[in-house]
């Protein structure tokens, strides 16, 4: 196995053609300038509504830096190119703020869709699923209102309160969601379920956890994702650990930092509540690092996946692998980053021998848009990666001197 260096260029950009890099770095450029972004992430989607036809110039930019294709079937072609690196994926069907229960049910067919196609394709270990996708958001908001910590950890959902309407939609979102999953434990598929706005977690929690309990009984079909920008949810994979043993079952578990941050507190202080989130970066760090370091000392029951751009966190974990005598391809461990950030993190880890993946998204450009408005803030020089990405792109056609 080479030395591990998140620094090899050579490695990280070997999939991509000089043109197609130098794309890449007119896209970071375009995205370092606050101005732009924000003017772009205002307007963009509201012309895309309008039907104004900017898609052509949507699709060729910001689109196929970050989203495999329109369709199931376009992502092939990102598959086969990540194929030769090692690098897995991880389908994302990226629909984002449908609802009504047609789309719900809809969503259900394209989520079981995924799940076949990844079967079909030997290097396409999960799929990932919005619950927001499944679910009405004032329904899963009002089940959070009324939720109690112990239920959730036992996967159960509290109903009091509410209607009889609302008993049988929520109903419907498990049947959903345990279809879902029936799939996806027969066709050995990873199912990885997002995490989104924290006043709306605690249902998915205990459905998560009912699936958990149902499904990863032999092998780990099923993940949740922790934000650890949270300050309690060091302490929820804990009691989840405790709650998995008690149960005898498996956990999967997918720690990020955390997407909504702003969103968060700006609601916390307009609704006069203590916030959900760290004081500050260092708490989320040092929580993330805590939170990869319990899962990897309890692989015997837990898996986990490893979601981060972050260097440190990413070189941490397989220096504490290495330390725990825990082999790079332990199939207890996986590595991912978005499509289109952070390749020097994943194909240097794919290349010392690591499970590997890309995140990668697809859908019409008019779902995925958030995501993309998303990738674009996070991007900018305000949020930190772009600088990073930038000098990565340009010390590599600097080695390749074009
Ligand atoms: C494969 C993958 C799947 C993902 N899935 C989800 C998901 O399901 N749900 C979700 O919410 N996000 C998800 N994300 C996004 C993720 O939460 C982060 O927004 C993003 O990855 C940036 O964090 P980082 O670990 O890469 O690194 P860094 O760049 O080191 O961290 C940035 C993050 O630190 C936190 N932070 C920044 N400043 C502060 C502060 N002042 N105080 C406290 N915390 C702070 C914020 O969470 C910020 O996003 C996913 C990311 C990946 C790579």
């Amino acid at each position: 196995m080479d030395t591990l260096s998140f620094e090899n260029t050579e490695t990280a950009f070997a999939y991509k053609s000089n043109r197609e890099l130098k794309k890449a770095r007119f896209l970071f450029s375009t995205m370092a300038r606050p101005f732009l972004v924000k003017m772009g992430t205002r307007v963009t989607p509201l012309l895309i509504r309008m039907h104004f036809p900017i898609k052509g110039l949507v699709r060729r930019t910001i689109f196929s830096q970050f989203v495999g294709g329109e369709t199931l079937g376009e992502t092939a072609r990102v598959v086969s190119k990540l194929d030769p690196f090692h690098v897995q994926i991880i389908l994302d069907y990226g629909v984002e703020g449908k609802e009504g229960e047609e789309n719900f049910d809809h969503a259900t067919e394209e989520f079981i869709k995924v799940i076949r196609y990844a079967k079909s394709q030997p290097h396409v270990p999960f799929m990932s699923i919005k619950p927001t996708g499944l679910a009405r958001f004032g329904l899963l908001q009002k089940l959070n209102d009324i939720a109690r910590a112990a239920d959730v950890l036992q996967g159960i959902v509290t109903m009091q309160g509410l209607s009889d309407a609302e008993k049988a939609e929520w109903q419907k979102v498990v049947q959903r969601l345990e279809r879902i999953c029936a799939v996806a434990a027969e066709s050995d598929t990873g199912v990885l379920i997002d995490a989104e706005e924290s006043w709306i977690q605690h249902p998915v929690d205990a459905l998560v956890m009912r699936m958990m309990q149902q499904f990863n009984t032999g092998k780990v079909v099923i993940y949740n994702t922790l934000q650890m920008y949270r300050h309690d949810r060091l302490q929820f994979l804990k009691d989840s650990y405790e709650a998995s043993v008690r149960g005898n079952f498996l956990l999967g578990m997918k720690p990020v930092r955390g997407a909504y941050m702003e969103k968060e507190r700006n609601r916390a202080a307009e609704l006069n509540y203590p916030s959900p989130i760290q004081p500050d970066k260092d708490h989320t760090d040092q929580d993330y690092n805590a939170c990869v370091e319990f899962c990897l000392r309890h692989l015997d029951r837990i898996s986990l996946v490893v979601a981060s751009h972050n260097e440190f966190s990413n070189l941490r974990a397989t220096e504490l692998m290495e330390q725990l005598g825990i082999a790079p391809a332990n199939d207890h461990v996986w590595f991912s980053q978005l499509y289109g950030m952070s390749d020097n993190i994943t194909f240097n880890l794919a290349r010392s021998g690591f499970n590997a993946t890309k995140y990668l998204p697809f859908g019409p450009i008019r779902d995925v848009i958030s995501y993309l408005m998303r990738r674009a803030q996070e991007n900018t020089p305000v949020s930190g990666q772009t600088g990073r990405e930038l000098a990565l792109i340009n010390k590599e056609l600097e080695r390749r001197a074009v």
